[in-house]
């Protein structure tokens, strides 16, 4: 009987193996594929996250030819106007999704946590003593507490009946990268109508381009980014530096992220829209905050209410990052609104410092030559 078993590991599942291991909780980690693991990601981590990342212990495990520091956001609009501000301390990291996996794998398995890779969970089920997993092998493996950490389409969500009903107007990513110096040190965003793409340094020699977009899973990384005519000629004879990489629908939702000796981390609980890029964010602060309360849960016997005071932990900032993404998403949506308000915020960029600063948490940084990280 193990304490905690995870199912996912993602950025999600070996941040909470991290958290709880390193409160001296037997945890074991169970993912399907071989780690580190790649995804469609516009791998821009917010100040939040770069803070989740540094209280994890996970900062000095990157690789430094895989991440970037990152000092603003910039939307940019078709007609070349631009507004941009400047994200709070301690600022952002760009961080390719294999390096930040790498750095989350060394540091579950340092803090003491066990990561099984090719370990595909099948079924489980919830009983009064625990919890069981069943591997595609045959493989049964019994814990006190289940943590769903298996993403946007997460079985274990469905599998308890937790899940939403499909949105209205799904939405898709698509990304790719590209070898080449970034020439910025803010994520662009670059609006079209039904469209955006996400620009981002991740590392030296990298930058990483992620669409978002309406039109069904069919995806054509061409055609979407002949939509972006000046990202076109700035990425334009770079070769490639990884294979595309899709995601979708986007819009999930779960009634709740807690039952009986379960609880849902990450996507798995349910999933916005990546348009203000806060999924790893969420995913990591939710996983220090069950580092925090899910010890003393255990003490309780695990039950739904001894989970739900760390639901109700997170309950404020989802709702701060659902307001303010569905805001974005509402403007983007409606091209001529979305030009307007950012050809005014281009022209007041203290007050775009301020507004950023509130959506994501934290004061604006006074001065722009701060550095966010160590690393
Ligand atoms: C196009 C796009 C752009 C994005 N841009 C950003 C951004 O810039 N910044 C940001 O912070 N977020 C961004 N996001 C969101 C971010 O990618 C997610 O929020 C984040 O990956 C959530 O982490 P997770 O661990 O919950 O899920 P995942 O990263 O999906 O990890 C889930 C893991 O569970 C494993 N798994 C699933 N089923 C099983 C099973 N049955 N058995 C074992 N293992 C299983 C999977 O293999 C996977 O490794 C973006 C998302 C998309 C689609």
């Amino acid at each position: 009987m193990r304490d905690v078993i995870v199912i996912g590991g993602g950025p999600a599942g070996l941040a909470a193996a991290t958290a709880l291991a390193a409160r001296g909780l037997d945890v074991l980690v169970l993912e399907r594929r071989e780690l580190p693991a790649d995804k469609a990601c516009g791998e821009g981590l917010l100040p939040g996250g770069v803070a989740a990342l540094e209280a994890l212990g996970a900062v000095r495990h990157l690789d430094a030819d895989g991440w970037s520091r990152l000092r603003a956001i910039r939307w940019i609009q078709e007609d070349g106007s631009a507004a941009e501000a400047r994200l709070p301390s301690p600022g952002g990291m760009g961080i390719r999704r294999l390096t930040l996996s790498a750095a989350l794998v060394a540091r579950a398995r340092e803090a003491g946590a066990e990561v099984r890779e090719r370990a595909a969970v099948t079924s489980h089920w919830r009983d009064a003593a625990g919890v069981a997993v069943g591997l595609a092998g045959g493989e049964e493996i019994r814990a006190r507490v289940l943590v769903g950490a298996d993403g946007l389409a997460s079985a274990v969500r469905e599998r308890e009946g937790l899940a939403g009903p499909a949105r209205a107007l799904p939405r898709f990513g698509l990304r790719r990268h590209f070898a080449l110096p970034p020439w910025s040190d803010a994520v662009e965003v670059h609006f079209s109508p039904g469209a955006e793409a996400y620009v981002t340094p991740v590392g030296p020699r990298r930058v990483g381009v992620a669409f978002l977009f309406e039109e069904g899973p069919a995806p054509d990384f061409e055609r979407l980014l002949a939509r972006f005519p000046a990202l076109a000629a700035r990425v334009a004879g770079a070769p490639f530096d990884s294979a595309l990489a899709g995601a979708g629908p986007l819009g999930r939702d779960a009634s709740t992220r807690v039952q009986d000796r379960l609880v849902l981390v990450g996507d798995a609980g349910g999933y916005v829209d990546a348009i203000t890029g806060e999924g790893v964010s969420l995913a990591l602060e939710e996983a220090l905050l069950l580092g925090d309360l899910l010890p003393d849960a255990i003490v309780r016997g695990a039950t739904r209410e001894s989970l739900l005071p760390w639901e109700q932990a997170i309950r404020a900032r989802h709702r701060r990052h659902a307001a303010v993404t569905r805001l974005v998403l509402g403007m983007a949506r409606r091209p001529g609104l979305r030009r307007a308000a950012v050809r005014w915020l281009g022209r007041a960029p203290r007050l775009f410092d301020a507004l950023l600063a509130t959506a994501v948490g934290g004061s604006p940084r006074e001065s722009s030559a701060s550095a966010p990280v160590r690393g």
